[in-house]
């Protein structure tokens, strides 16, 4: 069976792994570099990114995390999980784990618009709408060549991304009932544990010699 971790240091992990419950995925809460050993993907959440990244470095998990996501398994960041994911931030703070090409700026919609919640095309994910909810979201301001846009609002500003196996939204699917993009992460993450031949991380029988 496919697990998924979810950081489960602070803010809204706990929907997270109700959804992967939902679409019958096993979700890994992770608070220490041990628990991220045999996992297929990883969600980051939302929350607030400044702790969260204090939190990361005191248990150790940026290099474990780095390397997982080299290995190849999805990671998902929504909203503060997406400011940690980014390779560069608005403002000049320091990136923690910069897997995505793009430039984020925190609390784009400023005070006054705390939170606001969206219905946003998002073609990767079929027909019906994303009911998107924003919570001091953050935005892309700038995305890499290398990087898919999924999402934008309607004055073109984007607010989802994926850059091969790393998905990021400034909103939060998991409040809204939202399962689709649990799903794409869950069908990643199994192709990465049960990869086609000649690749992936799967023990290989050990090579004999037919002569
Ligand atoms: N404003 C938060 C931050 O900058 C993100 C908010 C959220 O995750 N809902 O970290």
């Amino acid at each position: 069976m496919t697990r998924i971790g979810v950081l489960a240091l602070q803010g809204a992990f706990r929907e997270h792994l109700d959804t992967l419950a939902a679409i019958g995925v096993e979700g890994v809460p992770v608070r220490l570099p041990e628990d991220l050993e045999n996992l297929d993907g990883l969600i980051l959440p939302g929350g607030e990114s400044t702790t969260m990244r204090r939190l990361i470095d005191r248990w150790g998990l940026r290099e474990p995390i780095l390397r997982l996501a080299r290995r190849g398994a999805p990671l998902f960041g929504t909203c503060a999980g997406m400011i940690v994911l980014a390779r560069e931030i608005a403002g000049g703070e320091a990136p923690v784990l910069p897997l995505l090409d793009v430039t984020v700026e925190r609390n784009a919609f400023g005070r006054q618009l705390d939170s606001f919640e969206a219905e946003l095309a998002v073609p990767v994910l079929g027909n019906a709408p994303v009911h998107a909810v924003f919570i001091r979201a953050p935005i892309i301001e700038r995305s890499g060549p290398e990087v898919d846009v999924l999402a934008k609002l309607d004055d073109g500003r984007i607010v989802a991304v994926r850059q091969g196996n790393v998905i990021a939204t400034s909103f939060h699917p998991e409040l809204a009932g939202e399962t689709r993009f649990h799903r794409l992460v869950a069908t990643m993450a199994a192709e990465h544990a049960e990869p086609g031949e000649g690749s992936g991380r799967r023990p290989h029988p050990t090579r004999r010699s037919r002569a």
